[in-house]
């Protein structure tokens, strides 16, 4: 072999290595409410962040594995030890990653004395406790994901709602997006209908298990176009818009979530807030709550 070849097989090999050994997270850095979508060689088995602790799996690559790791939008600004552990849950990679403000707003939101007294009932939380639970081992999802309706956003992710002007303590979960009855409302992306239900609080709903901790949520429908055990593909249709549970006005709340925990959507879909949609009221005074 000439030297050439050997350096060039050298190359070759070291590449081949560094690849396999490639931990990587994206975005570098984060806002408050994103999702993280990490990368570790076969050696990480899941990854630790803000006192959660996540599986990865099999990769796209047999030398990879991956996962995702939701920053929550209560995380106050700073600097946070991600850490890529191994079987025996020891670090085999870490480091630092910033947690930014994403600056959310708050939004008062006028509710009847009847819609704010809405509680969910006992089936509700145990139904969409047991939807949180389950995670699919299987990934069905792929990036882009889709937006359910082509409308505009009345209210977007994070924000900090008052009903009747008066702080809840909660922030808003999802997206809200303007819908008449009726119309049909889409699978974000592909996966497995895990929750189906004519809820108190939530309406007519569906749940999606995309896989491997994603999962997407579609409340106050009029009427549910799918069931339990459904594997749906994206774009396929699983409902159409209502106003039921506790909305005050026809239009489509969703949500994802990762390994449970809300995520903004808007990091992965684009969508325009409606000309007419009431100015949110800017929080400089507490950024990160
Ligand atoms: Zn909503």
């Amino acid at each position: 072999m000439s030297s050439a070849t050997v350096r060039i097989w050298l190359w070759l090999v070291l590449s081949a290595v560094a690849f396999a050994q490639s931990f990587e997270v994206r975005p570098p850095s984060a806002k408050q409410g994103d999702l993280l979508q990490l990368t570790g060689p076969k050696s990480a088995v899941a990854a630790s962040f803000l006192g959660r602790r996540v599986p990865l799996y099999p990769g796209i690559t047999p030398a990879q594995t991956s996962g995702l790791m939701p920053v929550p939008v209560l995380t106050t600004p700073g600097t946070y030890r991600l850490r890529w552990l191994d079987a025996k849950g020891e670090a085999v990679e870490e480091r630092n990653l910033q947690v930014t403000s994403a600056h959310f707003a708050v939004q008062n939101v006028v509710l009847s004395k009847s819609l704010t007294e809405l509680r969910s009932t006992d089936d509700e939380r145990t139904q969409v406790a047991s939807f949180f639970k389950a995670d699919s081992p299987e990934r069905f999802w792929t990036l882009p994901i889709e937006p359910p309706l082509r409308s505009c956003l009345t209210s977007p992710f994070g924000v900090r709602r008052a009903h009747n002007g008066k702080l809840t303590g909660d922030f808003h979960g999802g997206l809200d997006q303007r819908g008449a009855t009726g119309t049909p409302i889409h699978s974000v992306a592909a996966g497995k209908v895990t929750l189906t239900g004519e809820f108190a609080l939530h309406g007519g709903t569906v749940g999606i298990d995309h896989g491997q901790g994603l999962k997407s949520m579609y409340l106050h429908m009029s009427k549910t176009a799918a069931k339990l055990g459904d594997t749906v593909a994206k774009g396929d249709v699983i409902g159409f818009v209502g106003s039921t549970g506790r909305s005050n006005g026809s239009h489509l709340h969703w949500a994802l979530y990762a390994h449970g925990e809300p995520v903004n959507p808007l990091q992965w879909v684009s969508l325009q807030p409606c000309a007419t949609a009431k100015p949110i009221k800017r929080n400089r005074t507490s950024p990160s709550r």
